[in-house]
């Protein structure tokens, strides 16, 4: 049965460092939540808290609603796959996958079966008698997620499963995340540095920064609504550009950046002298004529991508932007100093803080 988990004003300090501070998290049951962010934000931290291999020094965890602080590790509802997988090297796959079923008391033909069921789970019929070092990388990832599975647990944490697999076997467990996850119901956690990842698996994530959480959303409005630059950043929205000035006009809000005027999308709660304008580069379009363009700036570089090529665009004050046209389009080969005029679709410019905390609640 998929568990819901509630996170409640945890931290955790190491000494002085908070490795978690503050973090209030509600994960609903049965939802594949991610927790992203770059090395040492604090992700392993709360996964082991949820796991209860450790403790927060504040603060309180919830399944279900009922506190599960004092509750062992071995007695929760959870499993962990964890990035080293941690098998027995000196055992079969089926010893491996059985061990935790062993230790709750089942034998024979039960253990067995389930053994097999979950071998067939993970697409490794008939492998139960190999050794673990005659697997592959991808293939004892595979037994590690059986041998999480078998138990059958509410929760099933994975932190950073697929680091180190090469790219094709990245994508193909992390399409297994997603079928195992549809087929077991189970509450998933994952935990990884890999955008790409969270996005094509989570149903929410949120994007953690030096212990705290900066954002909690459906992947879409990490773009649609980063909540300041450090988020757009993470993403990718990386044009942040320092405005000279703000202004309101009839139609809404106007930055002003080396001269030149840029509608902006309206701020969502109130922002600082720090605010940055931000810019989705898919909202830009490099257009025919001087008439009529939002921006006029000037080309000082491009970097072939393949498929696409991104264009490097200044304003007159030294700040630049990149526009990503089509490869083969004729905006690919622009000469360095060519004046380019820019159209912005809706949105393209959001102002956003430029802390990278949120505004203090
Ligand atoms: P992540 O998994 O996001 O890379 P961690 O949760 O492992 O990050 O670590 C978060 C912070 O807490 C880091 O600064 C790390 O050095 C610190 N930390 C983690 N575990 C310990 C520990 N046992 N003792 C001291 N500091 C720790
Ligand atoms: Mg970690």
């Amino acid at each position: 049965m998929a568990i819901a988990i509630d996170i409640q004003s945890v931290t955790r300090a190491y000494g002085p460092i908070k490795a978690l501070d503050g973090i209030d998290l509600a994960i609903k049951a049965g939802e594949f939540f991610t927790l992203l962010g770059s090395s040492g934000c604090g992700k392993s931290t709360l996964l082991k808290l949820i796991g209860g291999f450790d403790r927060p020094t504040k603060g309180r965890i919830l399944f279900e609603g009922r506190d599960v602080i004092d509750v062992p590790a071995n007695k929760r509802p959870v499993n962990t796959v964890f990035q080293n997988l941690a098998l027995f090297p000196h055992m079969t796959v089926a010893e491996n996958i059985g061990y935790g079923l062993k230790l709750r008391g089942l034998s024979g033909a039960a253990l067995k079966a389930k053994v097999e069921d979950a071998l067939d789970l993970v697409e490794l019929p008939g492998f139960g008698p190999r050794g673990i070092a005659m697997m592959s990388g991808g293939q004892r990832q595979r037994v590690a997620l059986a041998r999480a599975l078998v138990m059958e647990p509410g929760i099933l944490l994975l932190d950073e499963p697929l680091t180190g697999l090469d790219e094709r076997l990245r994508q193909q467990m992390r399409d297994e995340f997603g079928r195992l996850h549809r087929r077991t119901g189970a509450t998933f956690i994952l935990v990884t540095h890999n955008q790409d990842e969270a996005l094509s698996l989570s149903d929410r994530m949120a994007i953690m920064h030096q212990g705290r959480i900066e954002q909690l959303d459906v992947p879409a409005q990490f773009f649609a609504r980063p909540a300041n630059s450090f988020v757009a950043g993470f993403v990718g929205i990386d044009t942040l550009l320092k405005p000279e000035r703000i202004e309101q006009h009839s139609d809404g809000l106007r930055a002003v950046i080396g001269g030149q005027s840029l509608r902006l999308r309206s701020p969502m709660g109130s922002l600082g002298d720090d605010s940055l304008v931000a810019i989705r580069p898919d909202r830009l379009r490099i257009s025919e004529s001087l008439d009529g363009a939002d921006l006029v700036l000037t080309v000082v570089g491009t970097t072939f991508r393949g498929l696409q090529t991104d264009v490097h665009l200044a304003f007159a004050d030294g700040q630049s932007l990149v526009a990503v046209v089509s490869s083969d389009s004729p905006s690919a080969t622009l000469a360095h100093g060519a004046r380019v005029p820019l159209s912005l679709l809706p949105d393209a410019a959001m102002l956003l803080s430029g802390l990278g905390m949120p505004p203090a609640a």
